[in-house]
């Protein structure tokens, strides 16, 4: 049984004090639970690197909330200006660490190869990876989504091996849905999300349904619900609608 989760990617937004209030408000909500029962989602919160102290002053403790960077370097330390390691990212109480989202693919010029080696970097300092793979609108409409979102997997593997998925979640972001206010309808989002798990089940069938694999892209508390449901999708990776407290606790909650 794979427990959902939700994370907040809050990308280069806030300051200081909004990190403070958004981060007691979801701390707040988290605890409070889903009305009636404790909420069943993990949730996990993502904050520019410089506030991530402050997050972890406010969550520190608190069960079901937990803190992520959104990226990494894949060096352990040395002549590397301006770079934060795996191992920095872990001293200040971050579990998780996003990897490979595609602003960083496209705006810096990741590549396969350097994510997964940022994914080694962040499992061999005990972080968990949240692996963003997912097509641009170009492939979509050259029928060649399901290829080039099994090469950023392929890459992993190839290069990790299929039990680095036992540390790794999955996000699906298909790049024409993130910020744009279009969604993958709950349908063609479990097409993908069922290719990503059989391509996974290849290798290593426990590993597949062990896996968390998350659907971003314009989720919103309105279409939440329905593409929370479906068999394949474990929850959600939220951008904007993860910096309004009340949004991404209603998003959490749809998630169980
Ligand atoms: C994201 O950047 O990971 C994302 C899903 O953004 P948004 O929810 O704003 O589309």
């Amino acid at each position: 049984m794979r427990q959902p989760l939700v994370a907040g990617n809050w990308k280069l937004n806030g300051s200081r004090e909004f990190t403070r209030q958004l981060i007691e408000d979801i701390t707040v909500g988290v605890s409070a639970g889903g009305g009636s029962r404790p909420l069943q989602a993990g949730v996990v919160v993502c904050p520019p690197y410089v506030y991530l102290g402050d997050a972890y002053a406010v969550i520190d403790g608190h069960d079901g909330i937990g803190l992520g960077a959104q990226n990494l370097s894949d060096h352990e330390s040395g002549a590397f200006t301006g770079e934060i390691s795996a191992e920095m990212l872990s001293d200040v109480g971050c579990r998780y660490v996003i990897v490979g989202h595609s602003e960083r693919r496209a705006l810096y010029g990741e590549t396969s190869a350097l994510v997964a080696s940022k994914i080694k970097a962040a499992h061999s300092a005990g972080l968990v990876a949240i692996l963003c793979v997912g097509e641009t609108l170009e492939d979509r409409e050259s029928g060649t989504t399901e290829k080039v979102v099994g090469e950023q997997l392929d890459a992993v593997i190839n290069s990790l091996g299929i039990g680095s998925f036992a540390e790794t979640i999955i996000a699906y972001e298909p790049v024409w849905a993130i910020g744009t206010g279009k969604t993958a309808t709950p349908a063609e989002a479990q097409k993908v999300h069922e290719f990503i798990r059989g391509r996974l089940a290849a290798d290593d069938e426990s590993i597949a349904l062990s896996t968390r694999i998350l659907y971003g892209g314009s989720v919103k508390p309105d279409n939440a619900g329905e593409l929370f449901s479906k068999a394949d999708i474990d929850g959600g990776l939220i951008g904007g609608a993860s910096l309004k407290a009340g949004d991404f606790l209603e998003i959490c909650r749809a998630a169980g």
